[in-house]
């Protein structure tokens, strides 16, 4: 592949690599050498695991059980898990046969590997299953993270981690009680794009940040989906993809909001809109001065991470779909390797556990909780109209 990086910033990542690892810090950006390229997909996919350490263990894969079977399992996951060197589709949890019967066949999933959600517990006595991914509706994450611990199974719970602080944390307990890792969906985490722009805003390589711009938002289509349920959902666009919004000024910044304040934009589409926002706008201010400011959207369109700083800008647009990300900085574009997020994701957590490493704090149930805790300040925020202070 194409040699990107200077043998300087190689040097720097090595030395990075061995003390972030040690740490458990998160590894900024990735070393040239650590990516292959697919022929046939001109996907690249990683040779080391995130922090530039050999994969997992040779031959041993962990088996993963996707729980509800909609659309991001089966378009995204699934066929991800074809492609994963440190994990493989080992069983799944649905509440329809039919999808039961669809996905035996087209992935060759032993049925005392499929469970419906009365039997899902049982899954504690299947040997295959070592890794459960929870990928149902927001307000069910909590219930079936805290089942899938007490089956004694490591977890990936999909983003936002759950509708309440509170439900965060007893997903955190009950994981801590069973011994039990529990990972956040974050692809993004481990995406080679956003890697790069964790590493130019937190090692301040154009200076320190003054302002970011992290909008997410897309027209919504089947208006009875559970995403406009306000009890299901959480909330609307932004507890869906405002997070994304959230995520990308904290980790740009590297730093923690000290107060928020927030808006509701007036409803377009009433009747749509009865139970969730349509639209919404946010301001962080973090320690350093940086401010940021947001959108989120379920009737138009948005997707950038831009940030503006003393000596230059950089920004990521698109920043937070699938990919590919597209980058560019004020002395030229961004180039990086082309991945699969949801592969680089998997094979990433899967790596930790199988060295038995402790997970990145970033990519756990702690940072799932303290975007939840966020997302609630914006709302509480938009609903008073006050400047919430989020030092306490
Ligand atoms: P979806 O509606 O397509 O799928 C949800 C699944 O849950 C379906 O299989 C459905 O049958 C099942 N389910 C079980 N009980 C249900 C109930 N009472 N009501 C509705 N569905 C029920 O949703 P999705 O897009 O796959 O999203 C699932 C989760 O994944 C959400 O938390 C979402 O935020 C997350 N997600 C993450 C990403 C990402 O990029 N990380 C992308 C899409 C979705």
């Amino acid at each position: 592949m194409k040699n990107q990086q200077s043998n300087s910033r190689r040097t720097f990542l090595r030395n990075l690599g061995a003390s972030a690892s040690a740490l458990s810090l998160p590894l900024l950006g990735y070393a040239d050498n650590q990516f292959v390229q697919n022929e046939t997909s001109g996907l690249y996919s990683l040779l080391t695991d995130p922090n530039g350490e050999p994969l997992g263990q040779p031959g041993r894969k962990l088996g993963i059980a996707l729980v509800g079977l909609g659309y991001y399992s089966k378009n995204l996951l699934a066929p991800a898990l074809q492609e994963t060197k440190n994990c493989r589709l080992a069983g799944i949890v649905t509440g329809t046969p039919a999808k039961a019967d669809e996905w035996m066949k087209k992935y060759n999933i032993p049925k005392e590997n499929v469970y419906d959600y009365k039997t899902f517990d049982r899954i504690a006595d299947n040997k295959d299953v070592d890794v459960i991914y929870v990928v149902l509706p927001n307000s069910m994450h909590e219930e079936f993270v805290v089942r899938a611990a007490q089956a004694g199974k490591h977890v990936i719970c999909e983003k936002p981690m759950a509708i309440t602080p509170k439900a965060c944390q007893n997903m955190i307990d009950a994981c801590k009680k069973a011994n039990k890792q529990l990972a956040i969906g974050y692809r993004l985490h481990y995406e080679p794009f956003t890697k790069e722009v964790m590493r130019l805003g937190q090692e301040k390589v154009f200076g320190p940040i003054k302002f970011v711009e992290s909008s997410d938002g897309f027209r919504i289509g089947d208006p009875t989906q559970w995403r406009m349920k306000k009890a299901m959902a959480g909330g609307g666009p932004l507890m869906d993809v405002g997070i994304y919004a959230v995520q990308g000024a904290r980790y740009v910044t590297g730093e923690e909001p000290v107060s928020v304040t927030a808006q509701f934009s007036p409803k377009t589409e009433p009747e749509k809109f009865k139970e969730v926002e349509e639209t919404m706008f946010w301001q962080f201010q973090f320690p350093s001065g940086a401010v940021s400011n947001s959108t989120t959207s379920y009737t138009a369109g948005v997707e950038r991470l831009y940030a503006s700083c003393e000596k230059g800008w950089f920004e990521l647009s698109p920043a937070f779909g699938y990919g590919p990300l597209k980058g560019r900085t004020s002395k030229g574009p961004i180039e990086q390797p082309v991945v699969n997020h949801q592969a680089m994701h998997m094979d990433g957590v899967c790596s930790d556990l199988l060295a038995g490493k402790q997970l990145p704090d970033h990519v756990t149930g702690e940072e799932g909780k303290r975007d939840v805790t966020l997302l609630q300040a914006i709302y509480r925020a938009a609903e008073t109209g006050k400047k919430i202070n989020l030092r306490g």
